[in-house]
């Protein structure tokens, strides 16, 4: 049976340079050491290459989560390393890449603005991307943008993108460009149709989006398409451990409570020293007894939090009562797992019937459109707490 390497890119193999799998080599950061589970894909990449078979135009698809950017980026620093066994983590190459300032590599993005370029983003996108290399589109356009205004890459920044296109390269033989979420072109991506076609020998063009099938089929049809997947658990619980400092039961616990999507799991995993688990106890343990001076508290307290925060909040509590059904319907099972978090789901498990769980679901979804609207977060809470409270009666 063939694998996947092998489906992906062929069985004529030649001994190659491993990825590295920590995130810094002495120093200088190698993106494949924040691509936990893809070593396949990236080593079949390394032996295109060194077969003189690395295509001008690919497209790396998948679900959110799955790093395709990172992944674009770990191709972009082999390809632009000036030794042989790329990425060597020593040239100058292979650090301007690390640390996302290189000139022959260039990054076009979803922005905010009709007449907007990547370029004048340039420093907030990079500052947020190191942060968070998992980043989704909404937690990057909350970072310019608290408006709710639409994304997209603009006929401007397409103009630009054919401008740097036709330049030579500055420091080696070869120019990198990347495109983060291309199904933010819409038809502007007929712009660039002429340069996909047929891409000069010194020019790569990477395509990192989370909805392949909003392509252009004229884009689709031009470029050699690689799916990705999300990395096995055991890849994700290894890395979480590793770059984020937590305990492999706190790892597996996030990740569990994030679906195995990883993105989501890092991002609970960074917030430990968050409220969430205490203020959702006394969100429910308020409610419940519906004491006016309790639920104004944690009102008061949940206001003050900033939207994105709310926004995590709400989430946390949805994923919590999602969790809560699992156990309810057996598929979860409590002794797996020993901690705060779980031991409060299996009260809530207990203590909430079926069609509850789902009710306040819905007030949290509601809540959450609310928030990402920018509505007054204290008659926001307030109503929501009131709600919830009336659905928590209900069964009594
Ligand atoms: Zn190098």
């Amino acid at each position: 049976m063939l694998s996947l390497h092998d489906m992906l890119f062929g069985s004529n193999t030649e001994t190659i340079q491993e990825h590295p799998s920590e995130p810094f080599v002495e120093g200088v950061r190698l993106w494949s050491g924040s691509l936990p589970g893809q070593s396949e894909l990236l080593d079949g990449f390394s032996s295109l290459m060194a077969q003189g078979r690395m295509p001008h135009f690919l497209v790396l698809g998948g679900q959110t989560g799955c790093g395709q950017l990172i992944a674009a980026l770990s191709i972009a620093q082999t390809l632009l390393c000036s030794n042989p066994t790329a990425p060597c983590g020593h040239c100058r190459a292979c650090k301007r890449v690390g640390d996302l300032n290189h000139q022959d590599l260039h990054i076009t993005f979803p922005t905010i603005g009709a007449k907007a370029v990547s370029l004048d983003f340039y420093a907030q996108w990079r500052d947020a991307f190191f942060e968070n290399p998992y980043m989704n589109v909404t937690e990057w356009v909350s970072v310019i943008d608290k408006e709710g205004k639409l994304p997209n890459i603009t006929v401007a920044e397409c103009e630009a993108f054919e401008e740097q296109f036709s330049m030579k390269a500055f420091l080696g033989d070869k120019k990198v460009f990347v495109i983060w979420l291309p199904e933010y072109l819409g038809k502007e991506g007929n712009k660039l149709l002429k340069i996909l076609e047929e891409p000069p020998a010194d020019s790569y063009i990477i395509m990192a989006t989370d909805n392949e099938s909003a392509l252009l089929p004229t884009i689709r049809s031009r470029a050699q398409r690689y799916p990705m997947y999300l990395p096995h658990v055991d890849h994700c619980i290894e890395y979480i451990v590793r770059s984020q400092n937590v305990s492999e039961i706190e790892a597996r616990t996030c990740l569990l409570i994030a679906d195995n999507n990883l993105a989501q799991a890092l991002h609970w995993s960074r917030d430990t020293e968050s409220p969430y688990l205490e203020l959702t106890k006394a969100l429910f343990r308020s409610a419940y007894t519906g004491q006016t001076v309790g639920m104004m508290e944690w009102v008061e307290k949940v206001s003050t939090l900033g939207r994105d925060k709310q926004n995590a909040q709400l989430k946390y509590i949805l994923q919590m009562l999602s969790l809560a059904l699992r156990m309810k319907n057996n598929v979860l099972h409590p002794v797996e797992f020993q901690n705060d978090m779980l031991d409060y789901v299996f009260k809530l498990s207990n203590g909430l019937s079926e069609p509850q769980i789902e009710k306040i679901s819905d007030l949290i979804d509601d809540a959450i459109v609310a928030v990402n609207r920018n509505a007054n977060a204290k008659i926001l809470m307030t109503d929501f707490i009131i709600q919830l409270a009336a659905c928590l009666v209900l069964k009594k």
